[in-house]
């Protein structure tokens, strides 16, 4: 853009350049015409002016020849008269100058009276005697008026007067009208017509201060020619101008004929004399001119660069409107899209959840499962748009808040870690232990940046391993943090490199066509870290490997505070180091409302060490009363309860006045995606998923209490546990990016063949779920062994009497209280029983269906029954071996 603009500018300055050429070639031969057309004028009027001096000068000669003429008739008349009266009129004409000769001379060239007359030196003289007035000139001499003297008719005698030289100027000198100007009186120049040769006659008149140096000037050659010119065109006209210019200077020179003597008269006035006053002001007028066409050019040139950029930025304003407006009429639909995407997959996933349940062959359970696999793509992607589109139209905003960097290390290592052993990776944490801990900054998208890049490490890469190692380096006020992925994978091509991070890129698409992927999730990293004020690079090689180095910047809330080691085992919460509480609560009152004993226990058990005054209750009823009789600062409510269930229960309790601002956090097992937003949407505060995690529930706890009866405790060591709804209690609802297919926890359904293979007692499984609380674990485990008698009575009973209802609540606990001690094998036969027993009982289950479940129920009831037998024994068995 900016290389048009200046290209344009560089035609418009060179255009500018040729019309000014192109103006002052043309000023200079208007000019020229201009002088030539001034100099032609002139010439006419000075021509006219040449005549009038050539008669004034010739007045001069008559009025001598007058002087003259009178005398003489004063003589013709004193012949009669007086002859002494004669000689004195003739003495008179000397004028008292000896350089004055004057005499009557005979017609036989005798003296009459006064000077003798020098008769060779005057050729024309004789013609006086013909009756003629005569002019004539010898340079000897002098300058010579001769009249005749008449008797009758005939020419008695002349009467003469001659003038030395030396006086001519003084008495016939001529002036030009310009003080600049010189003229003489000359003789006339033998004309041979148009090819006079003669440039001058002799001087008769020279003008004043005539020198030697004038005799220069008109021998100069140009002079010369010029006045050669002047005679030739005397032939044909009275007087004649020319303009001469040569080494002398510039000259407008002039002649003309005094026609009854034989004499001519020239001269010279300096150009500038004449044509200097007019030439300055045509100059003047003709720079001006050419000055305000320059100026009239460079304003239109400056006029126009302005139109034009003026018409250039309107233009390019227009069109960045319009592509922002485009923009963010793309982002609007891909937000608004994406969102009524999203309710009907959540829908799907839903249904499909159901059917996978309850289907009874492996064939519709394998169906279900692709189902999943490609909504969960299809969520996964919808939610990258989402949070694209929210970039792009800027509604993105940043939550910073404190968060502890162990706990996000904990949960992105976890679900990392398991994606990476499926596809037999090794997984390789390095962490720097004096990386601060208690951070501040937005949590969630530091983990979707990391997740993102640990997610691509292990789907780009087939072998080897994926390390990830994070570093805080301290700076002025706060610290950088430093996550690295480095892969062993495909890599990336050079050439691709600087496409990475564009939206919607995948590269490499021959190799990766089998690999899920948007191309939306580098580009979405990339912006997220950019609006934290940090950067990601990456270092790659094709076919060896990939690493992808984020820098970003947080603030430090407690400096003291560090990660400490983190090593792998530690990760797992399976070191044998005890679990400590994070807070103590005395003051604090909680009721936890659960129909099955176990799952209170449990609950009652993994808060125990916050000290809380804790008070359990079996039923929404009983829930109902309690809330009427005391004030809770929190309640606990499971969702699947006989009778009522958790949300009309709280919907009644909302009811209550005292009630209304109570934080309720609901329990269930039955967790699918969106479940989350469907309790918030009852007016449940917040959501934990069964098996109760204690760590997960205990953070649940710590942040709805109020903040005046929570005591910190001082330093938290945090074991993990392995959980799949991680995701969803942190916040948004867990899509995992194309999740592995196969095995899963929790309430995932399993193949038979699957099941088979699950450890009858998972102990670790349970220490985890009792967040590594030994003690807690097997008391559990002692309880679960106490009340087997009597829930396998609950179940046989409802069996017997055909009450599905009681059937379906005793398997659904049985499913997770067996699965908090890790007895998932017997977990996942209740979990069955539990989805056929749902569908017996459903309103619109069609009658082949219900018989269906009733068949399944019928098969399986008893080896479960079995299966719950041996579980016991096992477990009972190994309380035993526990070491005390
Ligand atoms: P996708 O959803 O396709 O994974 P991403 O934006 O996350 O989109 O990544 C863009 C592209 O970058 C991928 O399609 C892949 O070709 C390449 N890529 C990303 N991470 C790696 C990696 N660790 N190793 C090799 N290629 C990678």
């Amino acid at each position: 853009m900016d290389n048009g603009k200046s290209r344009g500018r560089k035609k418009i300055v060179f255009q500018m350049l040729v019309m000014v050429c192109i103006l002052a070639i043309a000023g200079y031969f208007m000019q020229a015409k201009m002088m030539e057309f001034l100099n032609r004028t002139l010439e006419e009027s000075f021509a006219r002016q040449a005549a009038d001096m050539a008669i004034a000068a010739e007045e001069r000669f008559d009025r001598e020849l007058n002087a003259l003429r009178y005398v003489s008739r004063c003589i013709e008349d004193t012949e009669r008269v007086f002859e002494n009266e004669r000689d004195v009129l003739v003495n008179k004409l000397k004028r008292d100058d000896e350089r004055v000769l004057a005499g009557l001379v005979s017609i036989d060239g005798s003296r009459i009276t006064g000077d003798e007359i020098p008769y060779a030196d005057f050729k024309h003289l004789s013609e006086v005697f013909r009756g003629q007035q005569v002019v004539d000139y010898n340079p000897r001499t002098g300058l010579l008026f001769a009249v005749p003297v008449m008797r009758g008719r005939n020419v008695t005698a002349a009467l003469f007067r001659v003038y030395d030289s030396s006086m001519l100027t003084d008495l016939f000198g001529m002036e030009t009208y310009h003080s600049e100007g010189r003229v003489l009186i000359q003789e006339h120049v033998h004309r041979e017509g148009e090819r006079s040769k003669e440039a001058y006659g002799t001087i008769i008149v020279p003008y004043r201060d005539y020198s030697t140096s004038d005799m220069d000037f008109f021998q100069n050659p140009t002079i010369m020619e010029g006045f050669q010119e002047i005679h030739r065109r005397l032939y044909r006209q009275r007087s004649a101008v020319i303009y001469s210019e040569g080494s002398q200077g510039k000259f407008f020179l002039f002649g003309a004929d005094l026609p009854r003597s034989n004499c001519s008269l020239i001269g010279y006035v300096p150009w500038h004399a004449i044509a200097g006053g007019i030439s300055d002001i045509y100059s003047m007028i003709f720079y001006a001119g050419i000055l305000m066409l320059l100026l009239f050019a460079f304003v239109s040139a400056y006029l126009f660069v302005i139109h034009a950029e003026a018409e250039e930025s309107k233009f390019l304003r227009e069109a960045a409107e319009i592509a922002d407006r485009a923009n963010h009429a793309k982002s609007e639909f891909l937000a608004n899209m994406s969102h009524e995407i999203r309710t009907p997959i959540n829908a799907i996933l839903g249904m499909n959840e159901m059917i996978s349940r309850e289907a009874v062959t492996d064939s519709v359970k394998a169906y279900s499962l692709n189902i999943k696999r490609a909504s969960d793509a299809l969520l996964s992607l919808i939610n990258d748009i989402l949070d694209f589109s929210k970039i792009e139209s800027g509604k993105m905003q940043l939550v910073a808040s404190e968060y502890r960097l162990r706990n996000v290390l904990n949960d992105i290592v976890n679900m990392i870690r398991y994606r990476a052993e499926q596809k037999g990776l090794d997984f390789i944490i390095n962490v720097d232990k004096e990386t601060p801990d208690c951070l501040i900054g937005d949590e969630m998208r530091i983990r979707q940046i990391i997740m993102n890049l640990l997610t691509n490490a292990v789907k780009y890469t087939e072998k080897g391993n994926v390390t990830f190692t994070v570093r805080g380096d301290k700076v002025e006020n706060g610290t950088i943090l430093t996550f690295s992925v480095k892969d062993t994978g495909i890599g990336i091509k050079e050439e691709d490199l600087k496409k990475l991070f564009n939206d919607f890129q995948r590269l490499d698409l021959q190799r990766n066509r089998t690999v899920e992927g948007t191309g939306l999730g580098l580009s979405i990293a990339k912006r997220l870290a950019d609006m934290m004020g940090g950067h990601i690079a990456v270092n790659s090689r094709y076919g060896e490997g990939s690493e992808f180095i984020v820098k970003l910047p947080q603030q430090v809330a407690e400096a003291s505070v560090s990660v400490g080691d983190f090593s792998p085992d530690r990760v797992n919460g399976l070191d044998g180091k005890r679990y400590r509480e994070s807070f103590t609560a005395p003051e604090a009152r909680v009721l936890v409302v659960d129909d099955n004993e176990m799952n209170l226990f449990v609950a009652q058990n993994l808060l125990k060490a916050t000290k809380m005054q804790i008070e359990l209750c079996k039923s929404g009823q009983e829930c109902l009363d309690r809330l009427a009789e005391k004030r809770f600062d929190l309640v606990l409510l499971d969702q699947m309860m006989p009778g009522m269930d958790g949300i009309e229960t709280l919907h009644r309790a909302r009811e209550m006045e005292r009630v209304k601002d109570i934080p309720f956090i609901a329990m269930t097992a039955n967790a699918v995606s969106g479940a989350r937003e469907m309790f918030l949407k009852e007016g449940f505060t917040d959501y934990i998923s069964k098996p109760v995690n204690g760590i997960l529930l205990e953070r649940l706890v710590r942040k709805y209490l109020p903040e005046e009866k929570v005591h910190a405790v001082e330093r938290v060591e945090e074991p993990v546990f392995v959980n799949q709804k991680t995701e969803e209690i942190m916040g948004e609802p867990a899509v995992a990016k194309s999740e592995p297919a196969g095995k899963t926890s929790g309430d995932k359904t399993m193949f038979s063949s699957e099941r088979e293979e699950l450890p009858l007692l998972d102990t670790e499984l349970g220490l985890k779920y009792s967040g590594g609380m030994e003690d807690v674990y097997w008391e559990l485990v002692e309880m679960f062994c106490m009340l087997k008698n009597e829930k396998t009575k609950g179940i046989r009973d409802a069996y017997e009497k055909a009450d599905w209802t009681a059937y379906t609540t005793n398997v659904h606990g049985l499913k997770s209280t067996a699965l908090s001690i890790g007895g998932r094998r017997l977990s996942e036969a209740a979990k069955e029983l539990e989805m056929a027993g749902k569908r017996v009982i459903g309103k619109d289950a069609a009658t082949a269906d219900v018989e269906a479940a009733l068949q399944f129920i019928r098969e399986h009831h008893q080896a479960t029954l079995a299966l719950y037998d041996t579980m016991v024994r096992e477990a009972e068995a190994k309380l035993a071996e526990r070491p005390v």
